[in-house]
C-alpha cells in the first residue's frame, strides 16, 4: 500500500504518520460528542501567595483545567484534545461551556476566592469573546473580580489592534487577564508593554530548573522585576518543591501554583478551601 504512487508527486508516506491522522479523526468524532455525554469535567488546581512556606501560602484562588474521561481510552491530556477542539472548530462550543461550568462552580463557594479560565487562541480568533464573558457572568451571578482570563503569547499578535481592543473591552467588565506560559514562545517585551495584563505567569520550564541553574534564576529574578516595573503581579507556576517556593517568596514572586500547594482535582477534594461543609453541598442540591 505504501508503494502506491500519484504521478509527478514524491511520496513522503509514512505509515505512522497515517495513523495518527487516523487517531485525531476518531478522537475529533468522539470529542464533539463528549460535552452532551458528560464525558468533560473541570479539575481545579489551588493558586496562592508565595509564603516562604507552604503554611504561609495562603490559596486564594484556583485555576480550572478541562478534563476529558473517554469512554475507551480514559483520561486524555488536554495537551492533546485541545488541539483538536481548536482545529476543527469544536473549541467554541467546548470553551463556552467550560467557561459556564467554571463561573458557574466558583459563584458557588462559600468563600469569594479567584477563578482563573484558559482562553484558546481560537475562542479570541472566532466568536464573540466579550459577549460570552458578558453573559456568563450575568448568567452565573460571579462577581467579575473575581474572574481571571489565561491567554498564552502569541494569541494577540496576529491582529494586533483587534488584540488590544479585546482586552481592554474584557477588561472593562471588570475581568483580569493574565499571559499564561511566560517565557515558553515568542515572548518579545513590546507585547508586554502594548497589552494590558494584570499578570504574568511565569512558564513552568524556568520554575523546574531554579536550583539546577543560574540562568533560571536570572530570568525568573528578571521576570519577577520587570513584570512589578510594569506593575503586573507574577505567579510561578509548576512549583514543585519548597526550595522553589522559598526562593520565589525570597524575589518577591507573588503568587504560586504547582503540586507542592496541590494537584489539579475536582473540587470536591478542595471541599475546606472553597469553605464547602457537606452540609451547604446537600442544602443546594436539594434546592
Ligand atoms: P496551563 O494552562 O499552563 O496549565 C498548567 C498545566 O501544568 C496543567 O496541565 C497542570 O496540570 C500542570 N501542572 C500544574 N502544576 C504542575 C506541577 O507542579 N508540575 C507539573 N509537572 N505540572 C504541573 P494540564 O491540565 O495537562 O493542561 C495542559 C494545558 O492544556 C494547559 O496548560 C492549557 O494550556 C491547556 N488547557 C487545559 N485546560 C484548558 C481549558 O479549559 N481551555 C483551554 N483553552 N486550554 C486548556
Ligand atoms: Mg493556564
Ligand atoms: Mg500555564
Ligand atoms: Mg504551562
Amino acid at each position: 500500500r505504501a508503494k502506491q504512487k500519484s504521478r509527478g508527486t514524491i511520496s513522503l508516506y509514512q505509515p505512522e504518520m497515517d495513523q495518527q491522522i487516523r487517531d485525531r479523526r476518531v478522537l475529533h468524532q468522539d470529542l464533539s460528542k463528549a460535552i452532551k455525554n458528560g464525558e468533560l469535567s473541570l479539575a481545579f488546581q489551588p493558586q496562592g501567595v508565595a509564603g516562604h512556606t507552604v503554611a504561609e501560602s495562603e490559596i486564594i484562588g484556583f485555576e480550572a483545567l478541562a478534563r476529558w474521561q473517554h469512554p475507551v481510552r480514559g483520561q486524555v491530556s488536554p495537551a492533546e484534545f485541545i488541539p483538536i477542539a481548536e482545529e476543527s472548530g469544536l473549541i467554541v462550543e467546548m470553551g463556552e461551556w467550560i467557561l459556564r461550568q467554571a463561573c458557574g462552580e466558583a459563584a458557588s463557594w462559600a468563600k469569594p476566592l479567584q477563578v482563573a479560565v484558559n482562553l484558546s487562541p481560537a475562542q479570541f480568533a472566532h466568536g464573540d469573546v466579550v459577549g460570552l464573558v458578558h453573559s456568563i457572568l450575568l448568567e452565573t451571578g460571579l462577581s467579575p473580580g473575581r474572574l481571571e482570563l489565561e491567554i498564552t503569547e502569541g494569541v494577540l499578535i496576529e491582529d494586533f489592534d483587534r488584540g488590544l481592543a479585546l482586552l481592554r473591552r474584557l477588561k472593562a467588565l471588570g475581568v483580569r487577564i493574565s499571559m499564561d506560559d511566560f517565557g515558553s514562545g515568542y515572548s518579545s517585551l513590546s507585547y508586554l508593554q502594548a497589552f494590558p495584563f494584570d499578570k504574568i505567569k511565569i512558564d513552568r520550564a524556568f520554575v523546574i530548573n531554579l536550583g539546577r541553574n543560574p540562568q533560571s534564576a536570572a530570568i525568573v529574578r528578571a521576570v519577577i522585576d520587570l513584570g512589578h516595573g510594569l506593575e503586573m503581579s507574577i505567579i510561578a507556576e509548576g512549583v514543585e518543591t519548597i526550595e522553589q517556593l522559598a526562593f520565589l517568596a525570597k524575589e518577591g514572586c507573588d503568587g504560586v501554583q504547582g503540586y507542592l500547594l496541590g494537584k489539579p482535582l475536582p473540587i470536591g477534594q478542595y471541599a475546606r478551601l472553597i469553605g464547602r461543609a457537606e452540609t451547604i453541598e446537600l442544602a443546594l442540591k436539594t434546592g
